[in-house]
């Protein structure tokens, strides 16, 4: 069997409050778009991943691997699985790709032996190793609360046209948080405005939304954020913005041919850089 597992980016994303248990709360709306990792997967008596990026690890490490663990635990079989995990998304740049290769690991394991498992029942295994994993098994347009794994889902957007670039390695999401808690002021991001400019399908209202409490922080010490968000806003996006804690930025493009060109514009500029839409 074959499963997809959708990049996400994040249209507003803001820090809430500090728990006692030292997690952060967040609130943020988060969106699918059409770029995924392919997982091939199949039953065997073992769990067994390969991958095409050798600097992925295939163990216990893998959110993956978690992710059959978790399954055969919760579920009461002693399974396995045999899985070749193709990733396409760019690792650790703020596009969940992890945790939404474990969102389809589970929701593939629950076809293949049947288990008939809710989507809810998913959300409740996949939260239990990953706060973004719950989002990742339904996907789609939803308000993330809590540590990311109270979901809201919203109206689904019309089909927008991004770009999604990055430049380099991103800063620690440990020390984004660090960072955060050290500062007495923070950029106003209104979440509140950008659910209700989704519901009203108000595009322009969406893009006048966008807002991310990290970006300044990590444009501060990685100045590819805001160089690679300047060629975007010069050519053409109506508004763009870094996703999750980064370094990935992504703009909104008025059409496809605007996109695409945007794209060569920047891989011109010697950063990684593709098109695709939201889903
Ligand atoms: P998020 O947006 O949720 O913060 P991210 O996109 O920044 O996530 P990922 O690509 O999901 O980051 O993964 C980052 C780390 O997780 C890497 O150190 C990587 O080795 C490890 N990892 C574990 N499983 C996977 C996987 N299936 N795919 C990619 N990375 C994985």
């Amino acid at each position: 069997m074959t499963e997809r597992a959708y990049a996400k980016i994040n249209l507003t994303l803001d820090v809430v409050g500090k728990r006692a248990d030292g997690y952060h709360d967040i609130k943020t709306v988060m969106q699918t778009v059409s770029l995924y990792d392919i997982i091939n997967i199949e039953r065997s008596e073992n769990i067994v991943i390969t991958t095409n990026k050798h600097f992925i690890p295939t163990d216990r490490r893998n959110l993956v691997y978690k992710a059959c663990e978790s399954f055969f635990g919760s579920v009461g079989i002693k399974g396995g699985a045999k899985i070749e995990l193709i990733k396409r998304i760019p690792v650790s740049a703020g596009l969940a790709g992890g945790s939404s290769d474990a969102a389809a690991t589970l929701r593939a394991l629950n076809r293949i032996y049947k288990t008939r498992l809710s989507d809810d029942c998913l959300c409740e295994i996949g939260a239990s190793f990953g706060a973004d994993i719950p989002f990742c098994i339904g996907g789609g347009t939803a308000l993330c609360e809590g540590i990311g794994d109270i979901i809201t889902v919203l109206p689904s957007l019309p089909k927008m046209n991004v770009v999604i670039s990055s430049g380099g390695e991103g800063m620690s999401t440990p020390a984004m948080y660090a960072e955060i808690d050290s500062r007495t002021s923070l950029r106003n991001i209104d979440t509140d405005g950008m659910v209700s400019a989704i519901a009203a399908r108000d595009i322009a209202g969406i893009v006048s939304r966008l807002g991310n409490v990290f970006e300044d922080i990590c444009t501060e010490r990685r100045p590819f954020v805001g160089k690679i968000k300047s060629i975007m806003l010069a050519n053409g996006a109506f508004g763009a913005q870094m996703s999750g804690s980064g370094p990935s930025v992504f703009g909104i493009f008025p059409d496809k041919e605007t996109a695409v060109s945007c794209t060569h514009m920047l891989k011109k500029s010697g950063y990684f850089a593709f098109y695709c839409t939201t889903i």
